[in-house]
């Protein structure tokens, strides 16, 4: 007897949630949490989940912890061990010293006054100049070159939610920072090396990161791997038109309310669950959400989202 053939897609999913530990889970990162896993499970995908400790200032203590009771609290279960960008420095400075050593990555001396003064997109100045080594200094990675025309440095891609987009790495992003003068590594330089690292092929996430997308598709190529699909969902804004987020401090989301958490997530991205499942287990919920996923039914850059 021929075997049942699954309505799912058989194409090689592997996607992730990268949350930062900087505060416990708003309704906005839960909102991507959800999202993200359920496009990899309805592509009969595996979803990850990697911690992005790397700026330990910005970081609350306890908060990764946190964070992983509260996805298993709405049943979001990941696939494999939780990987914590903090054990894996001896990686980004490798990735570095190649990107040194194939003059892609320079010293730079500028200060955050004189990357205002070049309007907040830096325009490359350091790339020939001696920078003193003994001194605090960033790396940068060059993002176009510099003989080019403008026009050369424009990215396009196709986001999997957004559309269709363009962006300019030398007008839009500019040379981008991958070791900080604090000595922290940056998130341009390991979000991609991990994604890398973990085979990533897709990416569902916050449409605040929608800008830095073209150059994380330039930082791909240049370390020779294959770009993964991008998709950006709406991001949660309060009232005053400020997205939730830790640093705004928003209300912490509660496992006590896991359904309706998921519940208001899904109607969130546009999926219409049905009333009366609001009050159902937190797996009917994600079942039910993921039968029923329809990605093209996510719509726009950003909702409002009010407390109640
Ligand atoms: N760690 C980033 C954040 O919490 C997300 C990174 C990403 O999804 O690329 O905003």
């Amino acid at each position: 007897m021929p075997s049942p053939i699954s309505s799912r897609t058989a194409i090689p999913y592997i996607g992730r949630f990268a949350p930062s530990p900087s505060g416990p889970l708003h309704f906005g990162s839960l909102v991507t949490a959800l999202a993200s896993h359920l496009d990899a499970k309805a592509s009969n995908g595996q979803w990850l989940v990697r911690m992005e400790d790397l700026d330990p200032p910005r970081e609350q203590p306890g908060a990764a912890d946190d964070i992983l009771r509260c996805l298993e609290g709405h049943g979001l279960d990941w696939d494999g061990e939780v990987i914590y960008q903090s054990n894996r420095h001896d990686t980004y400075q490798n990735c570095l010293n190649d990107l040194i050593a194939r003059d892609w990555a320079y010293p730079c001396s500028c200060s955050r006054q004189d990357l205002a003064s070049m309007g907040g997109i830096y325009d490359g100045r350091c790339r020939h100049k001696q920078v003193d080594l003994s001194k605090p200094h960033s790396l940068r990675l060059k993002l176009y070159d510099i003989d080019d025309h403008p026009s050369a440095d424009e990215i396009h891609f196709h986001d999997l939610i957004q559309g269709s987009q363009a962006q300019n790495l030398r007008t839009q992003a500019g040379d981008q920072i991958l070791k900080r003068r604090d000595g922290f590594y940056a998130y341009q330089l390991a979000v991609v090396v991990d994604d890398i690292a973990q085979g990533i092929t897709h990416i569902i996430r916050g449409s605040d990161l929608l800008d830095v997308t073209g150059r994380q598709l330039f930082f791909f190529n240049l370390l020779g791997s294959q770009q993964p699909a991008f998709g950006h969902v709406p991001l949660a804004v309060q009232a005053n038109g400020q997205k939730l987020s830790k640093q705004n401090h928003a209300r912490a989301i509660e496992i006590k309310e896991a359904s309706r958490n998921l519940w208001r997530g899904l109607e969130f991205l546009g999926q219409n669950p049905p009333a009366d499942l609001a009050g159902a287990s937190t797996n009917e919920i994600l079942d039910w959400g993921l039968h029923y996923w329809r990605r093209d039914k996510i719509r726009g850059l950003s909702h409002l989202y009010r407390e109640d």
